[in-house]
């Protein structure tokens, strides 16, 4: 407890208030997070659904329960009641899908279209051009029940703090022009979820407000 208490306090303090802090709790046991919870997080981020599933019900209500990880279609479901903000939309039919739950539901669900950026092959996330392309689509505008609040990326895992640098900078100038474009005048598109244990220095100073952290703030999983 002390030891996560002077991690969280270190961690805390070094982001500058603007910064919304997601603490990444995948692997770990309820216990943890409920430690977590005492030290005042309420922002948990869990990349499985079957796992954010079974830790909801056993922490108190007003935590914030992101989802960061890739998302299949048919799990939607299950998440759709609860979930504060999915960070990793990309395609229009996970979108679609997540429209469809949340007015089963009843509400809306924000969401953040994951871009990516990163040198290594990855399946998941959308490029700049798929990211207009969905905004232009004319489902997407019909779609009532969820919203577009900013965009996630990853970078690549590497001691290169330059590469990391360039492309959390890429990710800031798309965000940057959508902000100012599409959705100029839209107070709800103002996340930009990027920066990791390794490498949020460097996203903080390249315009991120929202860091998805674990390892710095429970150690390795
Ligand atoms: C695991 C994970 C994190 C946190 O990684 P750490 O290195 O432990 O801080 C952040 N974002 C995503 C999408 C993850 O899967």
């Amino acid at each position: 407890m002390e030891i996560l208490a002077e991690h969280v306090n270190y961690v805390m303090q070094e982001l500058p208030p603007h910064v919304t802090l997601v603490a990444v709790t995948k692997t770990r046991p309820v216990e943890l997070l409920e430690e977590a919870y005492s030290l005042g997080l309420r922002d948990f981020g869990e990349n499985r659904v079957q796992e954010m599933c079974d830790k909801q019900p056993l922490l108190p209500a007003d935590v914030r329960w992101h989802q960061i990880g890739h998302l299949q279609t048919n799990k939607v479901k299950y998440i759709a009641p609860f979930v504060h903000l999915i960070h990793s939309v990309d395609s229009l039919k996970l979108l679609a899908e997540i429209n469809r739950q949340a007015a089963k539901n009843e509400r809306v669900i924000d969401v953040l279209l994951q871009v990516y950026i990163a040198r290594e092959e990855s399946k998941f996330g959308l490029d700049d051009d798929e990211v207009i392309e969905l905004l232009n689509n004319h489902e997407t505008a019909a779609m009532q029940n969820i919203r577009i609040c900013g965009l996630m990326g990853m970078a690549t895992f590497t001691d290169n703090d330059l590469v990391v640098r360039n492309e959390f900078a890429s990710l800031k100038k798309l965000f940057e022009k959508l902000r100012n474009g599409f959705f100029s005048g839209h107070e709800e598109f103002r996340w930009l979820s990027m920066g990791m244990s390794g490498d949020y220095h460097i996203a903080i100073e390249e315009g991120s407000n929202m860091v998805r952290i674990g390892t710095a703030l429970f150690g390795e999983r």
